[in-house]
Order: structure tokens, then C-alpha cells, then sequence
């Protein structure tokens, strides 16, 4: 049928583009990261030639072995899962960016291994809003402590927040997740005027257009992409 990947992945752009035209925002503005963890490698290839250029991947042994091969240089890897301690070293090796910083101890962890190695990687801090107990991400009253120390160390490049609303049925539902995400980033810039947090990166598949409209400037994107729906 006509429900070719390229069908789809034009489908999201042009959804992701009406979205921020609502918004008053130009669609240069928001981010599409297609997260390609349930695909393999050579799906990833076609959505690359389909003209995407940012990934997201959940889980430091998959990626390492999808992308044993790195992508071409102009591609960039996203790790939006939640990263164990242990495997810093190993995720600062295949990622680009690292999405998902919720606790002091891998910040105080990736900062020490990027520093062994000479990198700095762009962070964003992920914020369990929602308050949904098995979900991950820093709560939000501990963000600031987690935002200062990550400021603090020289080789993360913080770049914003990320969160994750609950799947629920009707997207607005979760509007008040991704507008409390803004007013949170808000309220940081000013008690911290040196910040910027510029990067929102909220809205999945069943959201996105929502999140968008609150703010957005980044979306991970998975089902609507690899699976078309
Ligand atoms: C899988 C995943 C996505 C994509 O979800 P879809 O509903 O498939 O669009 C986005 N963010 C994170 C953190 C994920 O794990």
C-alpha cells in the first residue's frame, strides 16, 4: 500500500510543521529525533536517506551494536533510555547526546569519564513531571540541585529538559505535562540567569502536536515513524 516509510516520516513532518506554524514558531524550530529502537540497522539507513538525521536510541548495548558502524558524520545519536552508571563510559562512545541525566551520581559519572576521555557531550535533564511512579526522570523538586551541578561540570553541555508524559488516550490530556515542563525551564533561567535550557524535548508519537504547541523544540519520535501509527 501506499503506507510506505517515506509516507509516513513525510506524514510527521508535515504534522510537526502545522504544529509549530499554531504555535507562532518556524518549523526549522523543532527537532525531529526518529527513535529507531525497535528497528534495525537497515530500516535506520532508509529513514536516513528519507532525509532524517537525528536517532534515538533506549539501550547502550543496542545502539552499540546497531551502530557498530557509525552513521555518516552529519547524523547524530540520541540516548533518550535510562542510563545505568556503569555504562557512562560505554554511552559517551555511540551517543551524540544524552537526554536522560535524572540523578547527581551520573551526572558526577559522565562528567568524570567525559573528562578521562576529552569530550564534552550535550545533556539535557530528564523530569519525571507527570509524577508517575515507574516512570524515570529527577523529580521535580530536585531538579535545581541536578541542574546546578550539572551546569557546574565542565565537560556536559547543558542544553535543556526532557520529560516523558503518561500514554493516555486523548493528547490533551497531558498538555498541563509539557506546558509544566516550560513554566519549570522558566523558573530556572530565572534563578540561574546564566542558563539557558533552550532545548524542550517532549512529545512522542501520540503527543507530539500537543507538545509542540506548548513548546517543544524537540521531539522523539518512534511508532509513528517505524510502524505507522
Ligand atoms: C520509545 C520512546 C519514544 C518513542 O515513543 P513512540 O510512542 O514510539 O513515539 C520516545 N521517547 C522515549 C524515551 C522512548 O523510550
Amino acid at each position: 500500500m501506499s503506507d510506505s516509510l517515506h509516507d509516513r516520516i513525510a506524514r510527521v513532518i508535515a504534522d510537526v510543521d502545522s504544529a509549530a506554524q499554531r504555535a507562532g514558531r518556524t518549523p526549522r524550530s523543532v527537532t525531529l529525533v526518529a527513535v529507531s529502537k525497535t528497528v534495525g540497522r537497515d530500516v535506520v539507513e532508509e529513514a536516513y536517506e528519507c532525509g532524517l538525521r537525528h536517532f534515538g536510541e533506549n539501550r547502550v548495548q543496542d545502539a552499540a551494536l546497531k551502530f557498530s558502524t557509525p552513521l555518516p558524520s552529519d547524523a547524530t545519536l540520541h540516548m533518550v533510555g535510562q542510563l545505568q552508571s556503569n555504562k557512562a563510559m560505554h554511552a559517551l562512545k555511540i551517543f551524540h547526546m544524552i537526554e536522560s541525566i535524572d540523578r547527581k551520581s551520573l551526572a558526577v559519572e559522565l562528567e568524570k569519564q567525559a573528562a578521562k576521555s576529552g569530550t564534552i557531550i550535550p545533556v539535557l535533564i530528564q523530569v519525571n513531571i507527570a509524577g508517575e511512579e515507574q516512570k524515570a526522570g529527577c523529580e521535580p523538586g530536585n531538579v535545581s540541585e541536578l541542574v546546578e551541578l550539572t551546569a557546574h561540570s565542565a565537560h556536559l553541555d547543558l542544553q535543556g529538559l526532557m520529560t516523558i508524559a503518561p500514554l493516555v488516550n486523548d493528547p490533551e490530556e497531558v498538555r498541563p505535562v509539557f506546558s509544566g515542563l516550560r513554566v519549570l525551564r522558566n523558573r530556572l533561567r530565572q534563578q540561574v540567569p546564566t542558563l539557558q535550557l533552550d532545548t524542550l524535548s517532549m512529545g512522542m508519537s501520540n503527543d507530539y502536536q500537543v507538545a509542540i504547541e506548548e513548546g517543544a523544540t524537540l521531539v522523539r519520535i518512534g511508532r509513528a515513524i517505524f510502524e505507522g501509527n
